[in-house]
């Protein structure tokens, strides 16, 4: 995606006189891109529409820097699109609170409630987890081995077949307990749908959730609005979760999810164990959905940035997944190295809009010289880690004595390199092109 939508903005970058046509070549190309992202047809065309609304022509063929105006108009659309406009309900401390996940089988929410359930219990919630799921066999079984791990109460049966008895009874006992976050599991199954809906709208009547969250597969593509819309009519669904975006799935379905439900996206899933959980944050994903879909985009951003001589080598360093702070220090070095740093967008994947803030380049400038300095004083052994465990309390307080900085200053560079290695990281498995391919792809 991120590949033929920078392709498509090189092109228009690339005219001389932008007309009209010039200006529906480029909006088609990025709608192909946003249509394989499973971003749903009719959204598409609307940002079609909205973008030529704002777009102005003329400003377009008198600016210096179209690519740079499109992609912002590109970048603020899709944003809008994934704001409904009214935050989700959250659960506050010491008041009890109910939540019921519903969601397709397989989606995700067994391992995302007891991430929900986790992620509060570390912020000082008292959360528990009640299994209605009656359908699948092994259910209970499953949402109690999580529980567990993560020191949850919870409850289930084996014998009961009612999913609204069971949730009932768990809801009641745990507001007895004074748990101020009863987490309901639900069901989900393939078939019988119908039956599916009218057991989520029994349950939800039963248990009167304070909120409902759809929680959906992000590869499950175009299929994602129906879905999702289908289970807003049986529960009054208010916020959205999309697990597997570690997977290949570009997350297109979040814009369609949160249209049919007119509900924000509040987490997503990254990985099958318990904190592989998010906070959703809008830009980074939009960034994500414009930048980072495919290798033809991150490859892109690696001609533009990294020198020639540098790129085989950092390209086979990423594909065996060692982001190692050295390799960090050297893509600073090539960011210096091209001047005033102004043309933000075009900045190697992950770079740009947390450390690079628009509207800051001075400070940022100086942030990553700090950055650099501290890594001066770290050892070989360190730079070239690709554990992260390695950087010890000591050796944080080395590093921060050698380079007569803040042990803060520090710690918030080894947070930006994790940030960055965890980026960086989705290359593993990269197939290097021989050479002379590099810039065929
Ligand atoms: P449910 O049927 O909706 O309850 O789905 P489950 O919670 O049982 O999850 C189905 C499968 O998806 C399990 O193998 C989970 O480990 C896996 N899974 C859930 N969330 C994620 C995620 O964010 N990333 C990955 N890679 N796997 C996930
Ligand atoms: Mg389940």
């Amino acid at each position: 995606l991120g590949g033929s939508i920078s392709r498509a903005l090189a092109q228009m970058s690339n005219a001389t006189v932008i007309d009209e046509k010039v200006l529906n070549d480029c909006l088609n190309e990025i709608s192909r891109a946003l249509l394989q992202a499973d971003v749903q047809f009719k959204m598409v065309r609307d940002m079609q529409t909205n973008i030529k609304r704002i777009v102005n022509l003329e400003a377009l063929a008198a600016g210096t820097n179209k690519r740079r105006i499109m992609q912002q108009a590109v970048f603020t659309e899709l944003c809008n699109m994934l704001d409904p406009g009214k935050p989700s309900f959250t659960p506050k401390k010491g008041k009890p609170s109910v939540v019921m996940f519903v969601g397709l089988q397989g989606s995700g929410k067994t391992t995302t409630c007891t991430k929900y359930a986790y992620y509060h219990q570390r912020k000082g919630f008292k959360p528990a987890l009640v299994c209605a799921d009656t359908f699948r066999a092994g259910a209970f079984d499953q949402l109690k081995q999580n529980a567990t791990k993560a020191k949850i109460p919870f409850y289930g049966s084996y014998m009961e077949s009612d999913p609204v008895k069971i949730a009932v009874e768990g809801v009641e006992r745990f507001k007895k307990e004074n748990c101020d976050l009863i987490i309901v599991d639900t069901s989900g199954r393939h078939k019988q749908e119908a039956a599916l809906f009218e057991e989520m709208r029994q349950v939800s009547e039963a248990t009167k959730p304070d909120l409902v969250i759809f929680v959906m597969d992000s590869s499950i593509g175009q299929a994602a609005f129906d879905q999702a819309q289908a289970f807003k009519q049986s529960a009054s669904v208010g916020a959205v979760i999309i697990t597997k975006m570690d997977g290949h799935a570009k997350g297109g379905g979040a814009l369609s999810a949160v249209a049919a439900t007119k509900s924000p996206v509040i987490f997503i899933g990254t990985g099958e164990h318990i904190d592989e959980f998010e906070v959703f944050d809008v830009k980074p994903f939009v960034s994500c959905l414009l930048g980072m879909g495919d290798w033809s985009g991150f490859m892109d951003k690696i001609h533009e940035v990294v020198p020639t001589d540098q790129q085989p080598e950092l390209l086979q360093k990423l594909s065996e997944g060692s982001f190692t702070l050295r390799l960090m220090y050297e893509q600073f070095q090539n960011i210096l190295k091209m001047g005033p740093i102004g043309q933000v967008f075009s900045m190697l994947p992950g770079f740009s809009a947390e450390l690079m803030p628009k509207g800051h380049e001075k400070e940022s400038q100086a942030k990553i010289k700090r950055y650099m300095t501290m890594m001066d004083s770290m050892t070989d052994a360190e730079l070239d880690s690709t554990n992260p465990k390695l950087m010890t309390e000591s050796r944080i307080i080395r590093t921060a004595r050698g380079s007569g900085r803040p042990v803060r200053d520090v710690m918030d560079m080894l947070e930006e390199y994790k940030r960055l290695a965890k980026i960086w990281g989705k290359m593993k498995g990269l197939k290097i092109p021989k050479k002379g391919e590099m810039s065929a792809l």
